[in-house]
């Protein structure tokens, strides 16, 4: 008999996770993150004989200290597939968010440079191309600029609401179906990079889309649930498989590989640009859309210090001007400040033009697919995690001819919709994708 004041119950049916009664104490720690830091097991009394909710964002996963709780692996089949590829094309995609926990991981020297090494490390297992995810970034954050300033310019669904975190996304779809038009429709970079690798991408080297196999290499369990949405794939399956840093680091002791090593690489180019800065931390994808939204519609970049926006505060506000206008952006840093916050936006208390929101405290960086904390060192982990890529907001280039190419072309691959699963607070359906 489980007893669930103390756990969370993972159903057969979740994409993201799984759980082994076998190895749970019942030591509590799961229902408390997912009670008090993403707030679902707050908002519905589980009941062993209906499907449990969950955002899939994994905070359980990385904070169970058995095990019971963990990402449903993929790891073994990208493993399978490196070793035989059975004349595929092999490409890895990577968030910079998992880097910064890699060296930890590994306890690398500090003058390791990690994003040099494991583009040698992948290919070493056999992977054809590597690229850096932010390349793919650039065309989220110019499309989500676009919506937004077109959405100020026409004051229609505002507040718009960033829909990178994919657990804030299924959050709103389950909680607040209200919200569903403020949302962005702009896919992710995580899905946008996979319909862009299996199109673009494709075409670009000659091989029909079937024939690569999309992986894609994140901090974020939720990911594994997204590729799997409606109206997300362009093709069959635009992401194959989704790794997240805890696997891809069993991948490499799987292997035998000593970064320290190996040789220093570059990632592989998908567009003629090198991709300057970084998301996937609190207020960063905020910061590149904002300053974005902004050129397009007054014509230049914005002359004022955005810096409040980032770092590591529950939540984080703004108010720019421009001409007879005023933006109101606010940053929530974690799934528990996003309810807070929405729960004003409901009563009328206040007003925003644009809100991001990421359900993991910390953002990315401490995504539940990391290499896990323990409550002894959580805080300083979060936060030297968050330090080391905050402040190095994504910088594009909307003149690039390559991604005006994309942007014009593949406008319609670049957006998703969003539906209303509230029925699964009923407990009356299996959630459908
Ligand atoms: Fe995934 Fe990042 Fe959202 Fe956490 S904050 S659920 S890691 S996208």
């Amino acid at each position: 008999m489980r007893n669930y004041d103390y756990e969370v119950l993972i159903s057969k049916n979740n994409d993201s996770l799984t759980k082994d009664d076998n190895k749970c104490i019942s030591c509590g720690q799961c229902k408390k993150v997912c009670s008090n830091d993403i707030t679902v097991a707050k908002m519905f009394e589980i009941n062993p004989n209906r499907e449990p909710i969950c955002i899939n964002c994994g905070q359980c996963s990385n904070i169970c200290p058995t095990e019971a709780i963990s990402e449903r692996f993929s790891y073994l089949k990208v493993k399978k597939l490196l070793q035989n590829k059975n004349n595929k094309i092999i490409v890895f995609n990577v968030e910079p968010a998992s880097l910064v926990s890699l060296k930890e991981a590994f306890d690398l020297d500090a003058r390791v440079d990690i994003e040099k090494k494991i583009p040698s490390v992948l290919r070493k297992m056999g992977a054809n191309y590597i690229f850096d995810i932010t390349n793919t970034a650039y065309i989220t954050v110019l499309e989500e600029a676009n919506e937004l300033a077109n959405r100020i310019k026409n004051k229609i669904n505002l507040p718009m609401f960033d829909c990178n975190c994919p657990s804030w996304v299924k959050y709103c779809e389950i909680f607040y179906p209200e919200l569903i038009p403020n949302l962005s429709t702009t896919k992710s970079y995580i899905t946008t990079t996979g319909t862009i690798i299996k199109t673009y991408f494709a075409d670009k080297i000659k091989v029909p889309c079937n024939d690569i196999i999309n992986i894609v290499v994140t901090p974020c369990t939720a990911r594994k649930s997204e590729i799997r949405k409606k109206k997300i794939n362009y093709s069959k399956t635009d992401t194959n498989y989704v790794i997240t840093t805890r696997e891809l680091i069993k991948l490499i002791k799987d292997r035998n590989i000593n970064i320290n090593n190996i040789k220093d690489s570059s990632y592989d180019k998908l567009f003629d640009i090198s991709p300057k800065g970084i998301i996937g931390t609190s207020g960063n994808t905020c910061v590149a859309v904002i300053k974005e939204a902004y050129r397009i519609l007054t014509g230049k970049y914005p002359n004022i210090e955005l810096d409040s926006l980032y770092g590591t505060a529950s939540t984080k506000e703004l108010e720019i001007s421009f001409e007879d206008k005023k933006i109101k952006i606010a940053v929530c840093n974690g799934m528990k400040s996003g309810v807070d916050l929405i729960t004003k936006l409901l009563n009328k208390e206040v007003y925003y033009d644009f809100i991001e929101i990421m359900a993991c405290n910390g953002g990315c960086t401490s995504g539940g697919g990391q290499p896990k904390i323990t409550l002894l060192n959580m805080k300083d982990t979060k936060n030297r995690r968050m330090e080391e890529i905050d402040k190095v907001a994504l910088k594009t280039d909307y003149k690039n001819k390559e991604i005006k190419y994309i942007i014009d072309n593949y406008n319609s691959l670049l957006h998703t919709e969003y539906y209303d699963k509230s029925y699964l607070l009923r407990g009356d359906d299996n959630e459908q994708k």
